[in-house]
């Protein structure tokens, strides 16, 4: 059987018979794969930590008629320690899921690989506040699936809105509202005028160079902007307080 052999990271998995475990993968060459891991749930299984969630290693795959199926790994990282820490755990599921609605069969994700590898490292590793990491982890996110929000004009008339009065972002059309055209835009969520400059400053020189203040990072706006453009509702709820 022709095998592949990738790096990947484990977005989820779900029982499958009685030791077996389906994957879902993400991997920067071939963006999502489904397969299946057989006899991990085994005591013993050397498949084991290849299995679970979070796990990012090298992954040789058989790919078979219907299906391919995980043949052997080399583990790199597992994030053990974030299972310690529950507001952490969750927030880094919520990547896991956001990078599983975005990522296609057999289509690269390069940029997405790193981004929620890096990620995972600083929730885990980092005493970085865990929801300012989750929030530009989204921004990046955006930015690198085409919809970078625009954050100094108006996404509908193009007008320059001055910094002291950002108040409104719309989440469906990705950028600022002037006052003008927000008029009947059910769409258009309060942005504080600090929070814009938060992201702004985190997508020019990243989390870790930027010295504005965590709590100004609007994680709740950029969930309800990222699901907007995935089409889907995730499982965020209780994840920003
Ligand atoms: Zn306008």
């Amino acid at each position: 059987m022709p095998s592949i052999t990738t790096q990947a990271i484990v977005l989820r998995h779900a029982d499958y018979r009685e030791h077996d475990r389906m994957l879902t993968l993400l991997s920067p060459s071939l963006g999502r794969i489904e397969a299946l891991c057989r006899g991990c749930k085994r005591p013993q299984s050397p498949l084991l930590s290849a299995s679970e969630w979070f796990t990012l290693g090298e992954y040789v795959l058989f790919t078979g008629k219907s299906r391919m199926t995980v043949s052997s790994c080399h583990v790199t990282e597992t994030f053990y320690p974030l299972r310690s820490d529950y507001d952490r755990l969750r927030l880094a599921t919520y990547l896991l899921s956001v990078a599983e609605a975005a990522a296609q069969p057999n289509e690269r994700a390069v940029e997405l690989f790193t981004l929620l590898a890096r990620s995972l490292s600083r929730l885990t590793y980092t005493d970085r506040d865990a929801r300012a990491v989750a929030a530009a982890f989204l921004l990046h996110f955006s930015a690198i699936s085409g919809y970078k929000p625009r954050l100094s004009h108006c996404v509908r008339c193009g007008k320059r809105i001055p910094d002291e009065q950002i108040r409104l972002m719309d989440v469906e059309n990705g950028g600022l509202l002037c006052d003008a055209c927000a008029q009947g835009v059910t769409t258009a969520q309060p942005l504080l005028p600090r929070q814009a400059l938060w992201m702004r400053d985190v997508l020019q020189r990243g989390i870790d160079k930027t010295d504005l203040p965590d709590q100004d990072a609007p994680g709740p706006l950029l969930s309800a902007y990222v699901e907007a453009r995935l089409e889907k509702k995730l499982r965020s709820a209780g994840l920003w307080s």
